[in-house]
Order: structure tokens, then sequence, then C-alpha cells
């Protein structure tokens, strides 16, 4: 086996090696736990979302009652201070006051009872807001743990990559150019092999066995040319 054809498969096998690094960071366990954390996360915003947006409405509700009844309250007042100052006299007038502060208290006893179920209402809701934010919270903790721990795990397998990227490159820098674009080529087009070995009659790349000729013209080719699997095309290492 030429030098050159020795490293060449030293090349494939860092290559192999540096694609399976860079698959194993991308499918990192705590990638995947930090993924469904954040869907939960997600789905507690909606439901946070959706239980304030609740409760908002009846808080507004109220406030309109509220309004309401001050003003049913404020002209109670009003119509009494004219009942009992002595500026109306007519008694039709006064039976007229006298029943609309008995409709006035009357609405407002309603109004109130409104409220009242309104404020009821809230609360099963409030400490339902206060339950999934505490949920939401734990969440929080829960993906900055995963994120600091995705984040160890990333910097391990980098810290392989660099290392394993140097060899690369150094490999590929002894490597004569015709021969490392040609591997290039083949190994973007092939699924990450460029190269195979000759192990018997078979090609590593394809499984498939040559020609007793072609074994033979392979293993007597003269140093520095390389010849490629006819099956599959990779540059064969013999
Ligand atoms: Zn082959």
């Amino acid at each position: 086996m030429s030098a050159n054809l020795a490293s060449l498969m030293d090349l494939q096998d860092v290559d192999t090696l540096l694609d399976q690094l860079k698959h194993k960071r991308e499918v990192l366990p705590e990638r995947r736990s930090l993924a469904d954390a954040m869907n939960v996360a997600r789905s507690l915003d909606r439901q946070l979302a959706d239980l304030t947006s609740q409760r908002d409405a009846l808080v507004a509700r109220q406030a309109e009652l509220e309004a309401e009844i001050e003003s049913a309250t404020a002209r109670v007042v009003m119509i009494e201070r004219r009942l009992y100052g002595g500026e109306v006299s007519a008694s039709r007038d006064l039976q007229a006051m006298s029943e609309e502060v008995d409709h006035l208290r009357s609405r407002r006893a309603t109004l109130e009872d409104s409220e009242l179920a309104l404020m009821e209402d809230t609360e099963p809701l409030d400490a339902e807001i206060a339950k999934v934010s505490q949920l939401r919270s734990d969440v929080d903790a829960e993906i900055t743990r995963i994120s600091e721990a995705l984040a160890v795990a990333e910097a391990g397998v980098d810290a392989q990559i660099t290392e394993r990227e140097g060899e690369r490159h150094r490999l590929a820098e002894a490597m004569p150019q015709a021969l490392l674009a040609e591997y290039e080529r083949l190994r973007s087009r092939l699924g990450g092999e460029g190269a195979a070995r000759l192990v018997g009659d078979s090609c590593t790349g394809c499984h498939l066995r040559m020609p007793a000729t072609e074994v033979e013209r392979i293993r007597r080719l003269p140093p520095g040319s390389f010849a490629n699997c006819e099956q599959c095309g990779r540059i064969i290492v013999h």
C-alpha cells in the first residue's frame, strides 16, 4: 500500500469519526430534554394567557358593576337629600322620589349579588393561575438546568471535534491535491465515504466482490496511482 493511500484511509477514518461526533452533538439527550421542556413551557404560557384573559374579563365586569353600584348609591344619596331637605312638598313628588329610592336600592342589591358571584368565579381562576405560574417557574428552572448540562455536553464533544479536525488538517495537508480533491468529491456524493478498503476481493464501501483480474490490476498499480471501485466509485485502498 502506498503511503498516500494509507494516509487517505486514515483521513477517511477521521472524517467518519468527525461525522459521528457531529451527529452525536446534534442528538445529545440534553438537546431533546431541552426541546421537551420548552414545549411544556409554551403550553403553560398558552394556559396562563387563556386563564389570565378569563380572569381579566371577570375583573373588568366587576369594575363595571362597581361603577353602576356607585352611581346608584350617589343617586340615592342625592334623592334622599332632596326628600328630607324640605324643598319638595308635593306628596306626589315625594311618593315618586321614595319609589325611585326603593327601586335604586333593589337594583343596587341585584348588582351587588352579581358582583359577589363574579368574585366567587374569580377565586378558582386566581388559584389556577397561581398553580400554573408555579409550574411555569419550575419549568424555567428546569430549562436553565438542562441548558447548562447541554453546554457542558456540547463542550465535551466540541473538544473531541477540535482535536480530530487538527488531525484531519494535518492528514489533508500532506496529501496530493488531486487525490484529496477526488476523495472530497466522492465523499460528498457517497454519504461521507470517499475511500474504501480492499479486503480479500471485496470493496468495504459497497461490499461487492471484484473480478479477480480487477483485484490483481489494483494490487499491481504503481505507487502514486489509485483505482476506483468499479461498482461504487470509491477510491480503493489496498
Ligand atoms: Zn465499492
